[in-house]
């Protein structure tokens, strides 16, 4: 069975990029009817914090990212790595080194004015004196000194790196506590991972995961190591470039389908196809499909899949979606024509939500430049006729297209063109030139505040 995972470093928000990998993750296990495992890797307790680990889990609630089994904390496992620490002692595979600081600094000096790989040098790797006195040793891991540490990335494809590339690193620190890629390819392991889902700048941890991996016996994963995300720029992807913290686009107003199916796209492709229902994710994505090439940012492009998703969003799901965003139209009699009008122009919920106030407050003040360019010439007389037509009018005023009868009838009556009505009545409506269209706010509004509205932009 598939087994895939996730593993943040619970140092700070979740970031796009990091969503991005979760979600190949999450594609994986749900195409293959596998597992999606989350593991958190809180071993830093300096840089860990709580609220990072339930921005998190919470940004995975919000996409829709389910996990399965529960959620693993390697704080809680420290008991078992240091059996395996002690299993690799025994068997010899790993050894006590009492190098100082001082002296693994003047070996890095040593090594550094050669020009030399900064690396360590063994010295206590088949030591079998007595340990100095007052040092208390890490442990090392016997890692192999000559040929090559091999593996295929899905990704990346053949990795062959030299052994003498990877020296006997640390994999227990002096006090005892397990050190990243022993511990993480131990997890792995245990966790039953079939393939591992990651950023590329992981690449080089990947050789001294799989030498623990041999000195355990463990079966090694297939590795993918996914490119980064650049800025539109195709620098590096930064808080400078906006957004980078997952929540901060819920609270721009962008759906979770959109997010995903706009980071689907960063990495992945399927032909030409753009659009992808998370369904459609599950069905079509395979690792083996993800680009060996950096992908670009694109605000654009995410904003274009919003504006898709939003349209495509039934009212009543989107009135509970713009709760957030100041705006209750749930029990709003006319709940369906509001949203019929306003949500082909909000590429945002924010701006769906700007677009709904717009028609539903009166306004308190009016552009100005607006003013100018609509209330030219006569436009204040015909507006006053049209209040007179909208009083006297005999047949019913519910909706768009009896509203649009009432404009017909002025247009020909005086002889005018549309603008010449609908620019003054739109600025008297919304105070401004944009917005929905005059039918739908009238019909929306109603005939009295209709009116209303008219009388105090004329007055
Ligand atoms: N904890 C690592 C990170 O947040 C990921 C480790 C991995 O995927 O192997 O970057």
């Amino acid at each position: 069975m598939t087994v895939t995972r996730f593993a943040p470093s619970p140092t700070g928000y979740l970031h796009i990029g990091g969503l991005r990998t979760a979600l190949f993750s999450w594609l994986t296990a749900r195409h293959n009817n596998g597992k999606f495992l989350l593991r958190i890797e809180d071993t830093d307790m300096a840089r860990n914090s709580e609220e990072a680990k339930d921005a998190i889990l919470k940004a995975f609630e919000w996409v829709g990212m389910s996990h399965d089994g529960e959620v693993v904390y390697q704080s809680k496992r420290f008991d078992l790595y240091k059996k395996y620490i002690d299993q690799l002692l025994e068997e010899g595979k790993a050894y006590k080194c009492y190098m100082t600081k001082e002296e693994l600094d003047a070996l890095r000096e040593e090594q550094m004015a050669k020009k030399e790989r900064t690396r360590y040098d063994g010295r206590y790797r088949d030591f079998t004196g007595t340990p100095p006195e007052g040092v208390d040793p890490v442990i090392r891991i016997k890692a192999p000194q000559e040929g090559t540490i091999s593996f295929v990335d899905g990704v990346k494809g053949a990795m062959n790196i030299a052994a003498n590339e990877v020296d006997d690193f640390i994999i227990a620190r002096s006090d005892g506590s397990p050190t990243y890629n022993f511990v993480v390819a131990i997890d792995d392991a245990l966790m039953g991972l079939t393939d591992v889902i990651r950023g590329d700048d992981h690449l080089y941890n990947t050789p001294k995961q799989i030498v623990v991996y041999n000195a355990l016996g463990f079966k090694i994963p297939n590795f993918y190591h996914v490119a980064m995300i650049n800025n539109e720029q195709g620098k590096k992807l930064s808080k400078r470039d906006g957004a980078t913290d997952v929540m901060e686009y819920k609270a721009l107003g962008f759906l979770p389908e959109a997010l995903l199916n706009f980071l689907v796209r960063l990495g992945w492709s399927h032909g030409d196809q753009e659009i992808f229902s998370v369904e459609e994710m599950i069905e079509l994505f395979d690792p083996k499909d993800i680009n060996k090439s950096a992908s670009n940012y694109n605000l654009d492009k995410l904003l274009w899949l919003n504006a898709h998703y939003i349209k495509n969003k039934s009212n009543s799901e989107l009135a509970e979606l713009l709760k957030p965003f100041g705006v209750d139209i749930s029990e709003h009699d006319k709940l369906e024509m509001l949203l019929d009008a306003t949500k082909e122009r909000g590429k945002t919920l924010v701006e769906l939500a700007e677009q709904i106030k717009l028609i539903l407050t009166a306004p308190t003040d009016y552009d100005e430049k607006a003013v100018k360019k609509a209330f030219k010439g006569e436009a204040k007389e015909i507006l006053t006729d049209f209040i007179a037509m909208l009083q006297t009018w005999e047949k019913p005023l519910h909706l768009p297209v009896d509203y649009h009868e009432v404009m017909e009838k002025i247009v020909a009556e005086k002889e005018i063109g549309f603008g010449k009505i609908g620019m003054p009545l739109r600025v008297s409506l919304l105070g401004s030139m944009t917005g929905a269209g005059m039918d739908e706010v009238m019909a929306i509004i109603g005939v009295d505040e209709t009116i209303d509205r008219i009388e105090r932009a004329v007055s």
